[in-house]
């Protein structure tokens, strides 16, 4: 809180009268490999918490000039790696089932829709204002300071118009990065649940807008065969 106090009990305060007069309620919850999944469903379990929206921590930004992987990576919080992900995952799936919990992850919402482009943004079809007046491709590129803002800033406002000017040729190259136009995707069977990952990343791990996002790749691989696996059993298949 600005005067230094906590915030966390007036939070549960909130979920509970939230809980209590029934008003819809999800919880996003963000994890990193380091935290206890199990522990925090449990706690939103016993608060009444009937709906959580979970997706790893991929660390990236300013402090991060690449992406590490594990408990050996030199930064105190680190990309997770697939395997040991996906333990977490189906713990926080399971866990959840015992109190009645729904749990939305994006892997999970694509399975059945299936995806083309990895988000709104990078696919040219949507675009945020930012602070200082531009159009951006991406919440991860906030102004025209940020990194990587020459590629992902696709317009900006003008003022004795009154209008947006867009840069079409930007977007364009955005529309490319498309599930089964990314040469190293191209192949892959889980690309209709990842088209690559996030450009930002992409780009920023060095791979270039074509490149793949490697921690949200690693993720993938491990958790779609699983997910088939258990939700082909569930369906007696
Ligand atoms: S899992 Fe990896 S190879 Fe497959 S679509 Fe995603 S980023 Fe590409």
């Amino acid at each position: 809180m600005a005067d230094g106090g906590a915030s966390s009990p007036l939070v549960e305060e909130n979920i509970r009268r939230l809980v209590e007069i029934d008003a819809p309620l999800t919880i996003r919850l963000t994890f990193s490999p380091i935290d206890d999944i199990e522990r925090i469903i449990r706690y939103f379990g016993k608060l009444g918490v009937k709906s959580l929206h979970l997706e790893p921590l991929f660390p990236y930004g300013r402090n991060y000039e690449k992406v590490e992987f594990g408990a050996d990576s030199a930064n105190e919080i680190f990309a997770p790696r697939g395997d040991e992900f996906v333990a977490n995952f189906l713990r926080a799936l399971d866990v959840g089932r015992e109190y009645g919990m729904k749990i939305y992850n994006g892997h999970l919402l694509h399975f059945t829709g299936g995806i083309r482009y990895f988000c709104g943004a990078a696919s040219g079809r949507a675009a945020l204002v930012t602070h200082d007046g531009h159009l951006t491709a991406c919440l991860e590129v906030v102004d025209a300071e940020s990194p990587n803002a020459e590629m992902f800033l696709v317009g900006r406002w003008d003022a004795a118009s009154c209008r947006f000017t867009v840069e079409e040729k930007k977007l364009d190259r955005f529309r490319l990065r498309h599930a089964d136009a990314l040469r190293s995707c191209q192949a892959c069977y889980a690309r209709y649940h990842c088209a690559g990952g996030c450009a930002v990343k992409a780009v920023r791990s060095g791979k270039g807008l074509d490149g793949r996002d490697a921690a949200y790749c690693s993720f993938t691989r491990h958790v779609v065969p699983v997910l088939v696996r258990r939700i082909a059993a569930a369906s007696g298949v």
